[in-house]
């Protein structure tokens, strides 16, 4: 196996894979990811909606440019989005201005989802361009691009030391690689990565995030996403089923998330309360770990103290559908330090 390349990424979630494919496109890269099977930690529980309006706003523009890869995926052979639209319902006050949104009234809310107690609603938005997204396929399309590349990924080995010699030595317990550059693609455990390379932390603070599957009622499997205008709960059609969520954001340490029956429980009174599905058992359940920088907008660039240590950090809420675009200004940075292109993100602002 060969140890020595230009860059070492560490993580093998939606950032990781994003971000060594762009960079294999001009440098030899290894990725390493801790666990046995890539994307087994946010990026394999997300509600997987492209959501136009959704997130920081420094953020949007990402989202926006991203879906030029979503609408023509290089190497897939299969479309990666399919139309869902999004509704966001409002129970008072005025209707938020989103971007791409179109105010309608509560009747025309429930003739889009008959289960809508459109009596108590003030009014919806509805974007039509919010779309259904295939993570799994997203995620494999980078990974093929970037063995196709040369790069190599090397699960189960956690990074446990990062020493910053030239080259940095990056060490697991099966062995050491060495790197000019290392990539912070650590998820919830990006400022671990950090104090492993003596540099400071950011601040990160991963908050849960809780999903499960209902039966869905007959004839929903086109309904849209409906959320609430204050964040309370968000469910959408997947399938036979139905992915609800309290749209909870309780901080956590970094770790295996699990779901709480009391987020389940809340949930399930604040839909029950604004629909008529009468919910009363879920068919599976899970939870994830969606990690925000102190402003709440990502991190991409290289670390103020080290620039040959590059964060791709605090993907929030909208970390896949920001996925195409984020990497490629990662590489962007990498590959030219003079580049201004990532300066909204840059990791210095916290310093
Ligand atoms: C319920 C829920 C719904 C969501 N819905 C959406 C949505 O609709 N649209 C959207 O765009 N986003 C959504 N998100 C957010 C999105 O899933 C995340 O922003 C994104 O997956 C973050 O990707 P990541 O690669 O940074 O993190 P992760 O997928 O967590 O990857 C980080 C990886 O780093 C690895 N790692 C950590 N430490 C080490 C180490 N020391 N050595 C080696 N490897 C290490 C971990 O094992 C992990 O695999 C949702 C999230 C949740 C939880």
């Amino acid at each position: 196996m060969n140890r020595r390349s230009d860059v070492v990424v560490i993580g093998g979630g939606i950032a990781g894979v994003s971000a060594a494919a762009e960079i294999s496109e001009t440098a030899s890269v290894v990725l390493l990811e801790r666990e046995p099977t890539l994307a087994y930690h946010t990026t394999g529980r997300s509600a997987a909606l492209y959501f136009g309006s959704y997130g920081h706003p420094d953020t949007l523009p990402l989202t926006r440019r991203s879906m030029e890869w979503f609408e023509d995926p290089p190497n897939v052979d299969h479309p990666v989005l399919s139309p869902r639209g999004a509704l966001t319902v409002v129970f008072s006050g005025d209707l938020p201005d989103l971007e791409g949104g179109v105010p309608i009234t509560p009747k025309e809310a429930a003739d889009r989802v008959p289960s809508l107690r459109a009596e108590l609603l003030v009014g919806a938005v509805w974007e039509p361009d919010a779309a259904d997204m295939d993570v799994a396929g997203i995620h494999q399309a980078y990974v093929r691009r970037l063995r196709s590349n040369g790069g190599t990924i090397v699960t189960s080995r956690e990074v446990t030391s990062l020493t910053p010699d030239a080259p940095w030595q990056v060490s697991t317990p099966e062995g050491t690689w060495q790197a000019d550059h290392v990539v912070n693609a650590a998820g919830a455990w990006g400022d671990e990565i950090a104090r492993l390379a003596g540099l400071r932390p950011i601040g990160l603070v991963p908050k849960r995030r809780t999903a499960f599957m209902v039966t869905a009622p007959p004839d929903s499997e086109r309904w849209p996403l409906v959320t609430d205008a204050g964040h309370n709960f968000y469910f959408k059609p997947d399938g036979i089923q139905l992915l609800c969520s309290p749209a909870d954001e309780t901080p956590s340490e970094p770790c295996d998330a699990r779901p709480e029956d009391v987020d389940i429980a809340i949930a399930i009174e604040r839909i029950n309360d604004a629909t008529s599905l009468q919910i009363t058992s879920i068919r599976s359940s899970w939870a994830g770990l969606r990690t925000f920088a102190p402003d709440g907008s990502m991190v991409i660039g290289s670390d103020p103290d080290n620039e040959t240590f590059h964060w791709l950090a605090g993907q929030g809420g909208t970390g896949i559908q920001t996925a195409p675009a984020a990497a490629k200004l990662l590489a962007t940075t990498l590959t030219d330090a003079s580049s201004t292109a990532a300066a909204p993100f840059d990791p210095a602002r916290f310093r």
